[in-house]
């Protein structure tokens, strides 16, 4: 086996009972990656990573600026001031917005927020992360939100965040082994109020899965769940626009990634509790 995707969080705006916000973890050869860090995801992190002060992260990406997609990175912050205070300060890439977040969070004290963690803008050019490359495109939505695809030689990973339906979406899940996709689908929720803006913003699972098909992936995760939505009928209304096997994103969920032969695909399996 090469790498892994574990699941921290597979909910939208909120978390249900038991559940949490957006967030992943990637390992890659001994490194790790913390893909969004929404409501609740912190917990779940600390124990994989085997360190209460959150010991092991080598980077974190966040796709933009919603609570549910970066609000336990301020958890994750106080794990380091208050538990590994000096040591040195870990990358963090995301779009401008969520650093300020963080240092409104502790009374406006950015410097100390610095200390802790590097921040870089989110490349639109290829770099280097440790074993991996990465890539980010902006995506619409109601704040600048960017897409993230990881790749090395053995996979490559793609991750929407929040967007709307736009092009840009077949590039980012391009022949990815695995392209995680937002479906929110709202449409399943017809009493809730309607978004802040008339233009649809955030992906329904139908959309998801016309976009992992125009990207050419070979295997779409459905994830960014809203409250209270059926998880089955939004895979259901993915089958129906992509022919590949769709996992649904769900707390603890592992997935192997690279170096499996195509004939013979891995099988998911939770993560042991
Ligand atoms: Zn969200």
């Amino acid at each position: 086996m090469s790498g892994r995707l574990v699941v921290l969080g597979s909910c939208g705006a909120w978390p249900e009972p038991g559940r949490a916000c957006s967030g992943f973890l990637l390992e890659e050869k001994g490194f790790r990656v913390v893909l969004d860090l929404g409501y609740g995801t912190l917990p779940r992190l600390l124990e994989l990573l085997g360190s209460v002060v959150g010991d092991g992260i080598d980077a974190v990406v966040i796709t933009h600026r919603h609570p549910d997609h970066m609000i336990d990175l301020h958890g994750l912050f106080r794990a380091r001031w208050f538990g590994r205070r000096g040591a040195p300060s870990i990358p963090l890439y995301s779009p401008p917005g969520v650093l300020e977040r963080l240092a409104t969070l502790e009374e406006g004290d950015a410097e100390a927020v610095r200390q802790v963690f590097d921040w870089r803008e989110t490349p639109s050019g290829r770099i280097a992360l440790g074993p991996l490359h990465l890539e980010t495109w902006a995506l619409p939505h109601f704040v600048p939100n960017v897409g993230v695809r990881l790749s090395c030689a053995d996979f490559t990973l793609a991750y929407t965040g929040d967007t709307g339906l736009d092009p840009t979406l077949a590039d980012l899940g391009r022949d990815a082994d695995l392209y995680i996709v937002e479906a929110t689908s709202r449409d399943q929720q017809p009493d809730t109020p309607p978004s802040p803006t008339a233009k649809p913003l955030l992906l329904s699972a139908r959309e998801a899965g016309r976009a992992a098909t125009a990207a050419g992936a070979h295997r779409l995760m459905l994830t960014h769940f809203w409250p209270g939505n059926d998880r089955e009928q939004s895979r259901a209304e993915a089958a129906a626009e992509f022919g590949g096997e769709i996992l649904l994103a769900a707390e603890g969920l592992v997935v192997p990634l690279g170096t499996q032969p195509r004939a013979d695909p891995p099988r998911p399996a939770h993560f042991p509790r």
